[in-house]
């Protein structure tokens, strides 16, 4: 298994794609990956000695009471032939929940937090449920249920990182050493377009570290979790109203597995109808890089329909196309307001010929930070969409993930909201699950409860106000510098906007030097070449004071002046060498035709809170087209494998 992870600006180009999910799970592999450096390959061998130890003696105590287990070998997991319904009440008497896959069969799983008193209470259970008396263990036992045969006797993970950081201290300090390589939230604005990164304010993530809210089985009996279920059914509520649409889905786990879901339900309804032959589905030419790869996974034939000089639908292609495909058409999928920033007038126009076909219409959702409370996907005559909770409803997710991407739905598709076949959920003829949990994500749906809650219908109205407002602060402030590609009828941009940097390649400049420079100003990148190749997506949100807007404005404007020196023959170095490291600007010689304070200080705000970037710059295409392994070079898997 390998991590490759590269700096963070986004490329989600289109076609050439070298990432179109913004919410992989990667924060939960890293925290797997600090899991392992913090114990090491001894301390993981420990543990696992220990649940195993833990299995054998329930696994003994249990066969001393005459209960079959069915395995010899095993390593946490004990199937026992056993009727489950003589030890169900009892379990749950003693707080513990064992499995019942079938009837006759019993499964219990332990894990690390298994103490040997856990194991003797299991062994009451029985003992009771059998009218017996259990002798109980007084220590765990010294036998294996391993074959031999695959017991590992080789080494692993002996590189340094597994092997340095076993105490707290040097843990602590390790993280911490880490995070400081990262331009962060908490360091300035990340004014990614289209990824919405606002405040995750610390009241909403509170309640992510109570033990009553995170130690929790997805698949508890549901009237153990009576918490869960109101949090959860509050939540879908809410997320119905503010979509203006009949039923919520939280089963999701990202945006793109949304779209996925609600484009099974379309196909699910179309079957229902007997219109099992309808499987195009047409698609924007600006749309985000998941939606035609969401289509596609769900069994459907893309049909891409063109975006006119000012980045709208272009109504009568649209129309031709729809026509041509009018037996086969399943779904439009549509982003709005755009992926451009744009509030399209012809919105509804483009639902109603969809309809007329016979046709469903999927919106995009991700871009519903511009729309809460002012409007609403059902009122543009959409049938599904699916929300980012980790992006509009304030869950982090610039680390990737978890994420939270529930579908809406219209009345006639509430009918097939996936199932799950362990806990009911869902409509009555529900689709296949789409997640392993009934919930998804559900510890961090908390997040957006509160976040929901406490703002109430007025604060989440305002909450959209001032991202629009910031969004066009921004724009006035930028356009006489960078041209704005596109706006709506009345001049404006919704939530975001782009600035076309293409113009400046005559001067030698590339998208990719302006990104890069900022981070010697501090600040993280816009999304870069999305949706439009050597532009910038910006989006400020509503999380932004007027100071950091300016500042932000502050160094796009010197940036600009810097470009104004440059020429296609002498490209100005300070962006093409940007971004600076504390390294460069300290070693003893410097040649460049620039001074160190331009580089590295270049407005006065920057030196009262300097980001020091760790790296000179990585050429982002190439590096993902070659992967370099910073461990063993690739000769020595060679050698081995040899
Ligand atoms: C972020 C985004 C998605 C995908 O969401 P993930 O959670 O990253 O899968 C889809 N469409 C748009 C417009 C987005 O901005």
């Amino acid at each position: 298994m390998r991590m490759a992870l590269q700096t963070r600006e986004q490329h989600i180009k289109r076609d050439k794609a070298t990432s179109n999910i913004c919410t992989a799970q990667v924060l939960l592999a890293v925290m797997a990956g600090a899991y392992a450096v913090y114990h090491g390959p001894e301390g993981l061998k420990k543990i696992a000695g220990r649940i195993h130890k833990a299995a054998v003696t329930l696994g003994e105590g249990l066969r001393a009471l005459g209960i079959s287990v069915k395995h010899d070998y095993f390593f946490d997991t004990l199937s026992l032939d056993f009727p489950g319904e003589k030890v169900k009440s009892l379990s749950e008497e003693a707080q513990i929940n064992f499995y019942y896959p079938e009837s006759g069969q019993v499964l219990i799983s332990l894990n690390e937090t298994t103490t040997l008193s856990d194991v003797c209470d299991i062994l009451g259970v029985f003992a009771s449920a059998l009218g017996k008396e259990a002798a109980l263990p007084d220590s765990l036992s010294g036998n294996t249920a391993l074959p031999e045969s695959l017991v590992r006797k080789t080494s692993f993970i002996q590189q340094e990182v597994f092997n340095r950081y076993h105490s707290e201290t040097e843990l602590m300090r390790y993280l911490k050493k880490l995070e400081r390589k990262d331009l962060a939230l908490n360091h300035s604005m990340i004014s990614l377009g289209s990824c919405t990164m606002k405040l995750n304010a610390a009241s909403e993530m509170l309640p992510l570290s109570m033990p009553q809210w995170s130690n929790i089985h997805p698949f508890v009996p549901v009237d153990q979790a009576g918490g869960y279920q109101k949090m959860l059914h509050k939540l879908e509520e809410y997320l119905t109203e503010i979509t203006g649409f009949a039923a919520t889905s939280l089963q999701p786990n990202s945006g793109a597995q949304g779209e996925y879901a609600g484009l099974m339900l379309i196909r699910a309804y179309h079957e229902a109808r007997g219109d099992r032959h309808r499987d195009v589905c047409i698609i924007p030419a600006s749309a985000h890089g998941t939606n035609p790869a969401s289509a596609v996974m769900a069994g459907m034939k893309v049909v891409v329909t063109k975006t006119d000089e000012k980045g709208n639908i272009d109504v009568a292609d649209l129309e031709e196309k729809v026509v041509a495909n009018s037996e086969y058409l399943a779904a439009l999928m549509v982003t709005y307001p755009s992926t451009h920033g744009v509030f399209e007038s012809s919105i509804r126009k483009v639902t109603e010929l969809i309809h007329e076909h016979g046709g469903q219409v999927y919106m995009d959702g991700a871009n519903m930070n511009a729309q809460v409370g002012l409007t609403n996907p059902a009122r543009i005559g959409a049938d599904v969409c699916h929300l980012n909770l980790h992006k509009t409803f304030a869950i982090p997710h610039g680390g990737g993930g978890p994420g939270v991407g529930p579908i809406c739905v219209a009345p006639q598709l509430v009918d097939f909201l996936p199932g799950n076949p362990v806990i009911k959920t869902g409509g009555d003829r529900a689709i296949p699950a789409i997640s392993a949990a009934p919930w998804g994500s559900a510890l961090v749906c908390l997040i957006s409860y509160a976040y929901i809650r406490m703002l109430g219908s007025e604060g989440l109205t305002e909450a959209t106000r001032i991202a629009i407002l910031n969004a066009n602060y921004l724009k006035e402030r930028l356009e006489d510098a960078y041209p704005i590609l596109y706006t709506g009828e009345m001049g404006r941009a919704a939530h975001e906007m782009i600035i076309d940097c293409r113009p400046f390649k005559k001067q030698g400049i590339e998208v990719t030097d302006i990104a890069k420079r900022l981070m010697d100003y501090g600040f993280h990148a816009p999304t870069v070449s999305f949706p439009v190749a050597g532009t910038m997506m910006i989006e400020p949100t509503e999380s932004e004071s007027l100071e950091e807007l300016d500042r932000f404005c502050e160094a796009l404007l010197s940036i600009r002046r810097e470009i104004d020196e440059s020429t296609e023959e002498m490209p100005n170095l300070l962006l093409k060498n940007a971004p600076h490291t504390a390294e460069m600007v300290t070693a003893d010689q410097w040649h460049y035709p620039y001074s160190r304070q331009q580089a590295a200080f270049p407005l006065p705000y920057v030196s009262e809170n300097k980001f020091w970037p760790s790296v000179r710059r990585v050429d982002d295409a190439y590096g993902d087209r070659n992967l370099i392994c910073t461990c063993d070079p690739i000769e020595a898997y060679m050698e081995s494998a040899e």
